[in-house]
């Protein structure tokens, strides 16, 4: 049976050459970094330092600008708490509608404790318009938030418009690269970010390790109470294995990614017109150009995805749900447990849409890959539209 991983948004595979530079740091490289007076101590903050170096580079940074943490969700809730707690006086924040809930969420215990804060609202292509950030930055604006590239629905926001607006009115901000690094160039002086967060196993890194670039200069609280790791923004000996890991994925990224978008952006564009060219009433998701390579998002009339995914992964196709990540929301409406969040933002209607797939290729993925699914997916739609009775009634609209 076919074997087609299509899920490289919620994660990728290791690279075989990750986990070679990964291994002594299990075994014999056993040391703690911030016990370095001793050899094993002095090759592990070596080692770090380095690895700060690659992952610095990977954005544009200055070594001493990068903070590992335990992946992107971490460094969501440090760039908004964090950016918050080291506010003097300002206590408005201003967020795009179709962030991560790591970023949503972080914002609820805050605006318990008087912060206000602005969601804006995203267009049909799921795209912030920078004039709306413009227009919502007050004088107590202390932070604006919107995310890179957004992993449902593959949309790319235009950070450097976002991050020039910011800056010209001395208003922090940050962007969640956690789609986007390793896949699209990621500059933070061509973004004009202050915190840009990043996140190892979204390119071919290990899961469990990320980390936050913190512009020289910003007022950023630690959210942790412990030792003085990581410039005092992250308490906690260092994850060592993973730091390396995420360096060498930086590293091939920095070689290759260039390579792995051109061959996968054509990719996308044969999956996207095939869908498009044998599926009727098929609705695609996200912009139809700034979108990240390889990223077919979309949702079919009269099939339910969940279904769909099913019975795509019996034909060994592994996709995503759109929705799947939206249910169990703290502090957000009844509403949004059915619907996904960003589905709703970019006004898919939520009584016929029953569900969308997220199809995201990866390095490995091949134009056969592409003509495989192609060739399994028309028939589990029409499989299930036979078994929906919506798609009966529209039928017999249809034919008067
Ligand atoms: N930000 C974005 C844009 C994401 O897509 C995700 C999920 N992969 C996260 C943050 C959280 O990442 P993690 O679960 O690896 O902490």
């Amino acid at each position: 049976m076919a074997h087609i991983f299509f899920d490289h948004i919620s994660t990728t595979p290791v690279d075989p050459r990750v986990i070679e530079a990964m291994l002594p740091y299990f075994g014999e490289k056993y040391g703690n970094p911030a016990s370095h007076i001793h050899d094993l101590g002095q090759t592990a903050l070596r080692s770090l330092d380095a690895a700060r170096g690659s992952v610095a580079r990977m954005v544009g940074a200055q070594p001493g600008e990068i903070v590992f943490t335990s992946g992107a969700t971490e460094a969501n809730n440090l760039a908004i708490k964090g950016a918050a707690a080291g506010s003097k006086d300002r206590r408005h924040i201003i967020v795009s509608e179709v962030e991560h809930f790591s970023v949503l969420n972080a914002l609820l215990p805050l605006r318990a404790s008087g912060f206000e804060t602005t969601v804006l609202h995203v267009d049909h292509d799921g795209r912030v318009d920078p004039d709306d950030v413009r227009k919502a930055i007050r004088p107590d604006t202390l932070l604006v938030s919107v995310m890179h590239a957004n992993a449902e629905i593959g949309t790319i926001q235009p950070v450097s418009e976002i991050g020039r607006i910011a800056r010209e009115r001395g208003v922090l901000f940050h962007t969640d690269a956690t789609a986007s690094a390793g896949h699209i160039p990621v500059d933070v002086e061509a973004i004009g970010a202050d915190l840009l967060t990043l996140s190892a196993h979204n390119f071919y890194g290990p899961k469990g390790i990320g980390a936050i670039y913190v512009r020289k200069g910003t007022r950023l609280e630690s959210m942790l109470d412990g030792g003085f790791q990581e410039g005092g923004y992250r308490a906690g000996t260092e994850n060592v294995p993973g730091i390396v890991g995420m360096a060498a994925a930086a590293e091939i990224a920095m070689a290759e990614s260039v390579g792995w978008a051109d061959r996968l952006a054509p990719l996308g564009r044969q999956l996207w017109d095939g869908l498009e060219a044998s599926i009727p009433l098929l609705h695609f998701t996200g912009h139809p150009k700034e979108r990240l390579p390889g990223h077919v998002s979309f949702w079919v009339e009269h099939a339910e995805g969940e279904s769909l995914l099913l019975l795509l992964n019996m034909q060994g196709v592994m996709a995503a749900s759109g929705s799947a990540c939206s249910s169990n929301l703290r502090g957000h409406d009844e509403e949004d447990l059915v619907a996904s969040t960003v589905l709703k933002a970019i006004g898919v209607p939520s009584d016929i849409c029953t569900g969308s797939v997220t199809f995201s290729m990866g390095k490995d993925n091949t134009g056969a890959d592409v003509a495989h699914v192609l060739s399994v997916l028309p028939a589990i739609v029409s499989r299930l539209r036979e078994m929906s009775p919506t798609w009966l009634d529209y039928q017999k609209q249809q034919g008067g």
